[in-house]
């Protein structure tokens, strides 16, 4: 059936002061690509991948996930599509991948250091997402980077993953832009470091938030202690920001704070162009941001900056 959009949900976003705000959405599962459009996103800013690895008793195999990003990919007709490969462990617990049991499962074998200790897992997901790239224009975004030896593993991969798809006549394209998640304070501080590795970044202020400020973001007994708005979160996304300009890289947001029409304002007084969000959220901040000013922004980010809120 063809997607509904209401004639309002097809304005961009867009400040009263006129400059222009990219709209995206968050997806968890194909299905949910048509909502985001209905809803008026402009791409899908995050596809988290991990629902296809859950409550199964194997893998996907590459043709199951070629098919899974295809159909986002042609959904968005054009759009940009970046999707992030596999961010499985801390909370999210799968038995046949047989992870370690460890103390603190947030501090270990998680997102891209899953992929760095199951290269296979890794190959076949690139292999399935170079291949939906021919559908169009699909990013590929990294997980839970903290030091930049484990983009540069990645891109190793990928560009290895392209060479054999080459090998065997698959039509594929080897030319994916490589997108950091900004999700740990390492990765923020040294911003600088990780844009020479990559094409965009994403600020993830979910764990941005629980890594910074050392509270569990799934703990309700630490949750007063767990503000995606706190001083400190802005001053590491300032400083990704000013890092992510200086590079000449697109940077978004993608946390819940995206979202929040309340904080979104805040992120562009920051200078964050593009912002990542559930399909609910999309109506309403863009209606917040088209009553701020660049100023009022501005001024509310700078304000907040230097005070705990
Ligand atoms: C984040 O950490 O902010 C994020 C967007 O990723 P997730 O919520 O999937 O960890
Ligand atoms: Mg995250």
């Amino acid at each position: 059936a063809p997607v509904r959009r209401q004639p309002s949900r097809d304005q961009p976003g867009r400040l009263a002061s006129g400059e222009p705000v990219t709209i995206w959405a968050n997806i968890n599962h194909p299905l949910e690509a048509r909502i985001a459009l209905e809803q008026g996103a402009e791409g899908i800013g995050l596809f988290r991948t991990e629902f296809l690895f859950l409550g199964r008793s194997t893998p996907p195999d590459e043709n199951e996930q070629y098919e899974a990003y295809r159909a986002v990919v042609e959904m968005m007709e054009g759009r940009p599509v970046i999707i992030r490969t596999l961010d499985i462990g801390g909370d999210k617990r799968v038995e046949y991948l047989d992870l370690p049991h460890e103390p603190n499962p947030s501090l270990g074998i998680r997102g891209l250091r899953l992929a760095m200790r199951r290269p296979d897992l890794f190959q076949t997901q690139i292999r399935a997402m170079l291949r939906a790239a021919t559908h169009g224009d699909l990013r590929i975004l990294l997980p839970m980077v903290a030091i930049p030896d484990e983009v540069t593993w990645a891109r190793e991969q990928i560009h290895s993953a392209a060479e054999s798809l080459a090998r065997q006549g698959i039509p594929h394209r080897a030319d994916v832009p490589v997108g950091v998640m900004i999700e740990t304070p390492a990765a923020a501080i040294t911003a600088d470091l990780l844009a020479r590795e990559a094409a965009f970044f994403s600020i993830g202020t979910n764990d941005l938030a629980q890594y910074a400020l050392a509270a569990d973001r799934t703990s309700a007994d630490v949750s007063a202690r767990y503000s995606q708005t706190s001083a400190a979160i802005l001053r590491l996304i300032a400083q990704t920001v000013g890092s992510a300009i200086r590079a000449r890289l697109p940077v978004c947001v993608c946390g819940e704070s995206a979202g929040a029409p309340d904080v979104a304002p805040l992120l562009i007084g920051l200078g964050v162009s593009q912002l990542s969000m559930n399909p609910a959220s999309i109506s309403i901040v863009k209606e917040r941001l088209s009553e701020t000013m660049m100023t009022q922004a501005q001024a509310a980010a700078h304000a907040v900056l230097n005070i705990y809120i």
